[in-house]
C-alpha cells in the first residue's frame, strides 16, 4: 500500500500478522483476513481526531461479528439498515440506545421491530416514513436526511436518499407535531470522499435548516454528517487530521454560537485497511498472438465480493507471490460466466510476467464492502469466507 490513513508502522505489523495466519492455516481461497488491532486503531484514530463527536459505525461496511463486538467494547455506536443488523449489534454487546436506524427506506413492521428491541433513533427522508416512525416507534428521535452535492466522492450516493432542504424542514415540523423528537439534519457526502471540504456545503444547509426552525421555537440538537471518510487504496490521501480540521471548522463557521452535537457514520475508514483478501490465479491467457496485455483470471470477482470494482471505482493495491521480477500490463477478471465480471481493464495494473495458475494474489485494503457484497452462490461459487486475527 502506498499510503495509509493513519500511519505505516501498524500496517507492517498487521501485514505480518495476516501473513503468519495465511502461511500457517493455508485457508482455501478466496478469503478475507481481518486484522482486529487495525480496526481498533482506525476507530480510536477517528475518535481522537474528532473529540466529542458520536461515532456510529456503518455496519454494512463489514458485519463480521468480531468486528462489531470489538467496536461495541471500544464504545462505538452503530448505524444499521435492517432488523438483522440490529440483532447483530445487540448480540455483540451494543446497547439499544447506541443504535441509529439510518436507512430512510424501511417497512412499518421493521420500524416496529426496531422499537421493540429498544432502538429510539431513526433517519427519514419522506412524509410516509416520518408518519410510520411516529406510529410504530412513538416518541422516538428522528433525523431528516437531505440531498447533497457529493462531488469529490469516489463512490457517490446519487439521488436515492435524502430530500430537498425545504421538505426536510417541513418534515421536522411534522415530526414534532406527531410527538417525535426532531433531532436534526442528516446527510451523506458520498463514500471515499477525497476532499476534506466535501462536507461543507451540506453542513451549511443543515445549519440553515436548524436556524430557521430555532426561530420558530423548534430546537434541533444534533447534526449527522454520515460516512465518507476515506481509506488508503492506490491514490495518496490527505491525512485524517485535515478532515477533522475541515469538518470542525465548517461546523463552527455555519452553526456559530449554537454548537450542535455531531454524529459521524464511518464505515470504510474503520474497516477497509484492516483487510487482506487472498485470491488464487485460475488462468493467465492471451486473446491473440499479438496481444500485449495478458488476461489474469482470479478466483474472486464482481460477484464474490468485489462489487466496488464496478466502473473501476475502487482500485485495490495488489501483491503477488512473484513480485520483484519483470512485470507487464494485464486485464484482471473474475471466475464467473458473466460478461460483466471483469475487475480492471481501464485501470493500469502491471503484474509479474511469470504469474501463473495456482499463484496467490493479495488484494490489500479490502476490509470494507467485500464480504457484505458477496453473493450466495453465483455459478456455484461459495460466499467469501472471513477470518479474524488478533
Ligand atoms: C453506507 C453508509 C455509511 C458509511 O459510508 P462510508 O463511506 O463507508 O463511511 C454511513 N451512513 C449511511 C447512512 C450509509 O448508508
Amino acid at each position: 500500500m502506498k499510503t495509509s490513513f493513519a500511519g505505516q508502522r501498524l500496517h507492517h505489523e498487521a501485514t505480518a500478522r495476516i501473513r503468519r495466519f495465511l502461511d500457517h492455516e493455508q485457508p482455501g481461497t478466496p478469503c478475507l483476513v481481518i486484522d482486529l488491532p487495525t480496526v481498533r486503531d482506525r476507530f480510536t484514530a477517528i475518535r481522537d481526531a474528532l473529540p466529542g463527536v458520536g461515532i456510529f459505525y456503518a455496519v454494512k461496511a463489514n458485519p463480521t461479528p468480531e468486528v462489531v463486538a470489538l467496536l461495541a467494547a471500544e464504545g462505538s455506536s452503530f448505524d444499521v439498515a435492517s432488523p438483522n443488523e440490529i440483532d447483530l449489534c445487540l448480540a455483540q454487546g451494543a446497547a439499544p440506545g447506541t443504535i441509529s436506524y439510518s436507512n430512510p427506506i424501511k417497512k412499518a413492521r421493521d420500524i416496529a421491530y426496531a422499537y421493540g428491541r429498544g432502538v429510539r433513533l431513526f433517519v427519514s427522508d419522506s412524509e410516509h416514513d416520518v408518519r410510520a416512525v411516529a406510529e410504530h416507534a412513538p416518541g422516538s428521535s428522528v433525523m431528516l436526511r437531505i440531498l447533497v452535492d457529493t462531488k469529490g466522492s469516489t463512490y457517490p450516493f446519487g439521488k436515492k436518499f435524502g430530500c430537498a432542504p425545504e421538505m426536510a424542514t417541513d418534515l421536522l415540523r411534522l415530526a414534532r407535531d406527531l410527538g417525535l423528537v426532531p433531532l436534526g439534519v442528516a446527510f451523506h457526502a458520498g463514500s471515499q470522499q477525497l476532499d476534506p471540504n466535501g462536507w461543507d456545503g451540506a453542513i451549511a444547509d443543515a445549519a440553515e435548516i436548524t436556524a430557521k426552525l430555532r426561530a420558530e421555537g423548534v430546537e434541533l440538537s444534533t447534526v449527522n454528517l454520515g460516512g465518507g471518510l476515506p481509506a488508503g487504496y492506490l491514490d495518496p490521501l490527505p491525512p485524517l487530521a485535515d478532515y477533522a480540521a475541515a469538518i470542525t471548522a465548517s461546523v463552527s463557521r455555519h452553526f456559530g454560537e449554537f454548537a450542535p452535537k455531531v454524529m459521524v457514520e464511518p464505515g470504510r475508514a474503520i474497516v477497509a485497511e484492516s483487510g487482506v483478501l487472498r485470491a488464487e490465479v485460475v488462468l493467465v491467457s492471451k486473446k491473440s498472438y499479438s496481444d500485449e496485455r495478458r488476461w489474469v483470471f482470479l478466483d474472486i470477482g464482481r460477484y464474490g465480493g468485489l462489487a466496488e470494482t464496478e466502473g473501476e471505482a475502487i482500485a485495490y493495491p495488489l501483491r503477488t507471490s512473484r513480485d520483484g521480477g519483470a512485470a507487464g500490463p494485464v486485464v484482471i477478471a473474475g471466475p464467473t460466466c458473466d460478461a460483466d465480471d471483469v475487475l480492471y481493464q481501464d485501470t493500469c495494473y502491471d503484474l509479474p510476467l511469470d504469474l501463473r495458475a495456482g499463484d496467490h494474489v493479495d488484494l490489500l485494503c479490502a476490509g470494507a464492502y467485500t464480504t457484505s457484497y458477496s453473493s450466495v452462490a453465483f455459478n456455484g461459487f461459495e460466499p467469501l469466507a472471513t477470518y479474524c486475527v488478533r
